[in-house]
């Protein structure tokens, strides 16, 4: 295993900065992907709320609906340049759909490792998937669930001297954290460049969904070093963190070691990872990367949640008054803004990042509002 993540290591550092790699990966996330994604000034909302102004980051408007893409074509170009023709991958909804789709683009086979339980419980994504000529293969062993999933997949990982895994979020051992990072920092390279050209001046917060971590990395990246701007990543409360149906690993987690990485995660009296609950399933996750550890005990960046209430509600105002229906992940971080936005100045600025669309959550938010 080290001697894989070595290759891979070595392999990212030497293109990160190669001219043509960049280009070749420029010339998908403009053409594939239909990048640059817009900053939407959201005046129906903010005429509603009142307050500060609140720019959209529409990355929503990717092909396939969400940011998953903007690393996964990276992850992609890096496996063609190791000469790599199968991709292993594990059966998490946007993220799988997103690696399904690149692959055949690239000559790629793709197997993808999901649990039967989420089998049957993402069966959209898994006939998306098949279509997209994707082998989805249903991991029976102990629960059934992504844990078992993420062991299949670093197994065929291991076995596959063909084979690459594309990980989807800002985690695991490293270079993966560092690579994420890498192909996401996009989100900020351009919303910077778009404040500064609508505005002429950096926003006062930025805020976005933390599952894993990868959306509020690539959208918080280029602001690290601006002191005035201020970073605020939001967890999924599921039903109040103060039961234990929620994934707040920022605020009731500690350290330890999750998947391959040492970082803040949620975990049992007897030292398992605890069991995790949200609406999301994209922020159902007990673990966050390390990267977003690090800047919780620097106090760069300030963590919150929402309880699912408030993500649902959050969903509702901004597809009645501005039309876009985002992902329920999403509108974790469009809660937090409802909630300071009406607190600050007219002349303040928050930028929210739209990490995805909810044509996925419509069942869900229907049948969460039914009960
Ligand atoms: C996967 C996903 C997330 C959560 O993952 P991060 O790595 O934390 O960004 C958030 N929003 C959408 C739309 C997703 O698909």
């Amino acid at each position: 295993m080290q001697a894989l993540l070595d290759e891979l290591e070595t392999t990212f550092e030497t293109y990160k900065n190669d001219s043509e790699f960049l280009e070749e990966y420029q010339h998908y996330l403009k053409d594939y992907s239909g990048r640059e994604t817009p900053l939407y000034f959201a005046e129906s909302l903010i005429n509603h709320l009142g307050g500060a102004k609140i720019y959209l980051k529409r990355e929503d408007l990717n092909h396939l609906g969400s940011h998953k893409l903007n690393n996964v074509l990276g992850q992609i170009l890096l496996a063609k340049r190791m000469g790599k023709c199968v991709i292993a991958e594990i059966g998490a909804g946007q993220h799988g759909v997103a690696t399904a789709a690149a692959a055949p683009r690239f000559g790629m086979e793709c197997d993808v490792y999901m649990g039967a339980e989420d089998v049957e419980r993402q069966r959209l994504n898994v006939f998306r998937m098949e279509m997209m000529g994707a082998r989805v293969h249903a991991v029976t062993e102990g629960t059934a669930t992504l844990k078992e999933a993420v062991d299949a997949a670093f197994g065929a990982w291991m076995a596959d001297l063909d084979a690459f895994f594309v990980l989807g979020s800002a985690v695991g051992p490293h270079p993966y954290p560092s690579i994420v990072h890498e192909f996401q920092k996009v989100i900020s390279i351009e919303s910077r460049r778009q404040i500064l050209e609508i505005e002429g001046r950096l926003p006062d917060l930025v805020i976005a969904c933390v599952g894993g971590g990868s959306n509020a990395i690539g959208v918080f990246s280029q602001y690290v070093n601006d002191a005035e701007v201020g970073l605020v990543g939001v967890e999924a409360a599921g039903r109040g963190v103060d039961t234990d149906k929620h994934a707040a690993t920022m605020t009731k987690g500690t350290v330890g070691i999750v998947d391959g990485m040492k970082t803040i995660a949620l975990f049992k009296e007897n030292g398992e990872i605890a069991p995790v609950y949200s609406i999301s399933a994209g922020l159902d996750y007990p673990g966050v990367g390390p990267e977003h550890a690090f800047f919780k005990e620097s106090g760069r960046v300030e963590y919150v949640s929402a309880r699912d209430a408030e993500a649902v509600e959050a969903l509702l105002t901004l597809s009645k008054t501005e039309g876009i229906l985002p992902a329920i992940e999403s509108s974790h971080a469009i809660a937090e803004a409802i909630k300071r936005a009406p607190l600050m100045d007219k002349e303040q600025i928050i930028i929210v990042n739209v990490s995805g669309r909810g044509d996925k959550d419509v069942v869900a938010v229907a049948d969460y509002l039914e009960k």
